[in-house]
């Protein structure tokens, strides 16, 4: 069965058709990062009104690529939540509308789901059971996954997810939005031994995070220095928040893989793209004889694939999954922990 997936929750509008037989067939993506770059981050109202210009192209685009009709889709899957309201509302609505016009069910997705899912895309998939490291935007959570809608969560952020201590410091850094991949790069050429930065609750004997202090001990060092930062001492602070950050989060995984007593260990969220964190991930991996499985590079961040996948495998699961009900709703808020098993 062939399944549509429309990603809209927050700046990317994706849409993607998967073969729950074949997998993925097709995918597109619209990033407005350009257009959010000016006010160093996302503008929802903008990010709503950008979605309704780029949903109906990209659908005709997956289509195309795929060379198939719209008739041949058999349910659409689509980001109920968690996510900016306006944004996720775009998507249902164009989902949903689809769906009436076509006769076809439609399967509601949450959004961390998807992420979490996305690393089975990838051509060596890791089975289940496995311990996943969710590491994005606007969470950072360490959870243990039995199968689909089967997630434990072992513990998360405190404050700031990962990918917003990215962002914050790279801004205090002078850094353009989205500021994960650009602190990244310059850190490669930043010596470590200049500065050192806490790693907060690397001792704290459970799976929860804390970063906005970090992202302080960044403002305290800028703050403190006398006159400009130099591009060298940029790249040195830059390193230094890569290597705390990426040092507590190997940790924790590896803490959490020897109470779990699994041997895969999963990575999802844009983060996971982040070159220093696969790095540590990886030795921790090899020395501590687990498995590390992450998602093809270009679904770390929001795509519209990871969101047909998981439509595609709660369906195949279960094909109650997938009804005619087009009355949609949205979740901006919507606790992972609420999803049911299937
Ligand atoms: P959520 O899914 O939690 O609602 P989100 O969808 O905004 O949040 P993602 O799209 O998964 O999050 O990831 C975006 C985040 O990933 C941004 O904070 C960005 O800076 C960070 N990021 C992307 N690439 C990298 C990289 N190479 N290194 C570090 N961080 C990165
Ligand atoms: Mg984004
Ligand atoms: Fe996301």
């Amino acid at each position: 069965m062939i399944v549509l997936g429309v990603e809209s929750s927050c700046d990317e509008t994706g849409l993607a058709l998967v073969d729950t037989e074949t997998g993925l067939l097709s995918h597109a993506l619209y990033s407005q990062i350009a257009m959010h770059q000016e006010y160093g981050g996302v503008v929802p109202e903008l990010a709503s009104r950008d979605h309704i210009r780029r949903a109906l192209p990209l659908l005709e685009q997956v289509l195309r690529e795929a060379k198939i009709d719209k008739s041949a889709i058999d349910a659409i899957a689509y980001t109920q939540g968690p996510g900016l309201a306006g944004a996720l509302l775009v998507g249902a609505s164009v989902a949903c509308g689809l769906g009436l016009a076509l006769g076809k069910p439609m399967i509601p997705i949450h959004h961390l789901e998807g992420h979490l899912l996305s690393p089975l895309l990838a051509s060596k998939p890791p089975k289940f059971p496995f311990i996943s490291l969710l590491v994005s935007g606007g969470h950072t959570q360490l959870m243990r996954v039995e199968g689909i809608g089967q997630y434990t969560l072992l513990g998360e952020t405190l404050d700031d997810a990962a990918g917003e201590a990215f962002d914050k410091s790279a801004k205090l850094l002078g850094l353009s939005y989205p500021g994960g991949p650009a602190i990244s790069r310059i850190a490669e050429s930043g010596d470590p031994s200049v500065y050192t930065l806490p790693r907060p609750m690397l001792h704290s004997k459970d799976f929860n995070f804390s970063f906005s202090g970090l992202k302080t001990a960044v403002l305290t060092v800028v703050k403190n220095h006398p006159g400009e930062l130099s591009e060298q001492d940029k790249a040195n602070l830059a390193r230094a928040f890569v290597d705390a950050l990426v040092d507590v989060i190997v940790a924790k995984c590896s803490s959490a893989m020897r109470h779990s007593g699994l041997k895969r260990l999963v990575i999802a969220g844009g983060v996971g793209a982040n070159t220093q964190l696969r790095a540590g991930l990886n030795a921790a991996a090899a020395k501590k004889r687990f498995e590390v499985y992450y998602p093809e590079l270009e679904f770390c961040t929001d795509n519209g694939a990871m969101i047909a996948f998981a439509g595609a495998m709660r369906l195949k699961a279960d094909p109650a999954q997938a009804q005619c009900d087009y009355a949609f709703n949205v979740r901006p808020k919507w606790p992972l922990a609420e999803l049911k098993a299937i």
